[in-house]
């Protein structure tokens, strides 16, 4: 659009010297090289311009520890991700953006590969990047989104925060009051190439919801990263705080980071539609599901894997507290989404409510592609849909369905992680044991502290 200065150049057409160039007409006097660690929170380094070109190709030196590092800092003994070691942060060219909510500065998702150029076995991208070749290998690739829900906040004098707003969920009062930071949010998106779809407030005081249009794997889970530290950032400079936690009030709603996807194969057609099937879900898509649904237990500990996860959890909160499927329902672990009337069969997909962006979207989507994969090779079927609100049915109703409850706090989902060899199998040994390491520590680390202190810990840093 006009709006657009020269410095932003569609990613796709982005090389070498398009980047030099972008960032010499956008001001730019950092670019930052950007991870995901363990713990789901977004890291890395900065360089200055005259360094820039060599650094694309050479990445910058990082401890193999920080995949070891907890929420908190804490660093779990993992033996090869320790204080001997580096790994070099490679940017990945075509996530190149100039932030719009900074000052002079670019960002890069990046690789963590080892110093000959390998790709380190702790690194979550590359685990996601495999798991993309293995679905290639089946004829197919994964279109996915996050949504993402956050809450708008002010610090008040004793230390903690209170909600931006207390108005109505789809209100247009709050609507009104959140929309100097709205609209620039939505430009500083758009300016990064984020194609946005809808926007909201949501059922929480404060509460606000945006999502951006579904991608490849790969890049759905960089545009995540991206719209994650765009929205805070954008909030930052209205004066306003924005979590993305899951529960960051324990008695209002929580956050959602919902995954939709859909398995698309070479000629471009979605292998989840068929329209003369029950849902018009494919008998691929219900094994894919079935996969999902088999794995849930586990995957928990992938896509909802902080404590305060658990939180958000519980039964009626509209997060899904079963392992259950069904059309449009909202209580479920997995909803089948209704068709577009304009788009039917590009349309049906599949929605993970349990996902919150305490994840590493890495994780989170490379899990789900196992799980997934594993529904399909081995023609797993899903059971009986649910078209109820599974909280209204009896516990003895639920088991003749089938309805299993989630673990319900991160031990019993990092303990079904552990137990589940085709998700640890597909994570690789130095992964799964940097990652058990770091989050049971925290969960270690909450287990005897004042929830207070686990919800002032989670709120600013997802
Ligand atoms: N905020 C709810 C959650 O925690 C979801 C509400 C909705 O979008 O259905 O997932
Ligand atoms: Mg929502």
């Amino acid at each position: 659009t006009s709006e657009l200065p020269n410095s932003c150049i569609a990613p796709h057409r982005m090389y070498l010297q398009q980047i030099l160039e972008a960032c010499a007409d956008g001001a730019v006097r950092l670019a930052r090289f950007l991870y995901c660690d363990s713990s789901g929170l977004i890291r890395g380094k900065a360089t200055a311009m005259p360094g820039l070109e060599a650094r694309l190709t050479d990445g910058i030196g990082l401890t193999r520890a920080m995949m070891a590092m907890n929420q908190l800092d804490h660093l779990q003994p993992v033996v090869g991700a320790g204080p001997v070691g580096e790994v070099r942060l490679v940017p990945d060219l075509s996530t190149f953006s100039v932030l719009p909510y900074v000052p002079g500065t670019a960002s890069f998702l990046c690789d963590l590969l080892t110093p000959d150029r390998e790709p380190w076995a702790a690194c979550p991208r590359g685990f996601l990047k495999r798991m993309r070749a293995r679905v290639a290998d089946a004829g197919f690739h994964l279109q996915a989104a996050f949504e993402a829900e956050f809450i708008l906040a002010r610090k008040v004098s004793d230390g903690s925060y209170e909600p931006f707003d207390s108005t109505c969920c789809f209100s247009t009062i709050a609507m009104d009051q959140a929309a100097p930071f709205v609209d620039d949010l939505v430009r500083s998106l758009e300016l990064q190439f984020l194609q946005v779809e809808q926007y909201y407030p949501e059922a929480a005081h404060g509460q606000h919801e945006i999502s951006i249009h579904h991608a490849e794997a790969l890049r759905a889970a960089d545009n995540h990263l991206k719209l994650r530290d765009t929205i805070r950032g954008v909030a930052w400079k209205h004066g306003l705080y924005a979590t993305l936690a899951p529960k960051p009030f324990p008695d209002d709603v929580g956050n959602g980071a919902h995954l939709h996807f859909s398995l698309w194969d070479a000629a471009g057609k979605n292998v989840f539609s068929d329209p003369d099937k029950t849902y018009c879900l494919s008998d691929a898509g219900r094994h894919f599901l079935a996969g999902v649904l088999a794995h849930l237990p586990g995957l928990l500990a992938l896509t909802c894997p902080s404590v305060n996860s658990y939180r958000r959890l519980l039964p009626g909160w509209w997060s899904s507290a079963y392992a259950a499927y069904g059309p449009d329902n909202r209580e479920a672990a997995l909803r089948i989404a209704s068709p577009f009337w304009s788009d039917p069969a590009g349309s049906v997909n599949l929605e993970l409510k349990p996902c919150d962006s305490s994840c590493n979207p890495y994780l989170a989507l490379g899990g789900l592609m196992a799980a997934g994969l594993d529904g399909l090779e081995r023609k797993l079927e899903p059971g009986e849909a649910v078209e109820v609100d599974p909280n209204l049915l009896s516990s003895s109703e639920r088991s003749a369905h089938g309805i299993r409850r989630l673990p319900q706090n991160l031990d019993e989902s990092l303990n079904a992680l552990e137990r589940d060899e085709l998700l640890t199998d597909a994570m690789g040994p130095l992964l799964t044991e940097a990652y058990l390491a770091v989050r049971r520590s925290e969960a270690t680390l909450f287990r005897n502290r004042e929830t207070r202190f686990e919800l002032d810990s989670h709120f600013y840093r997802y």
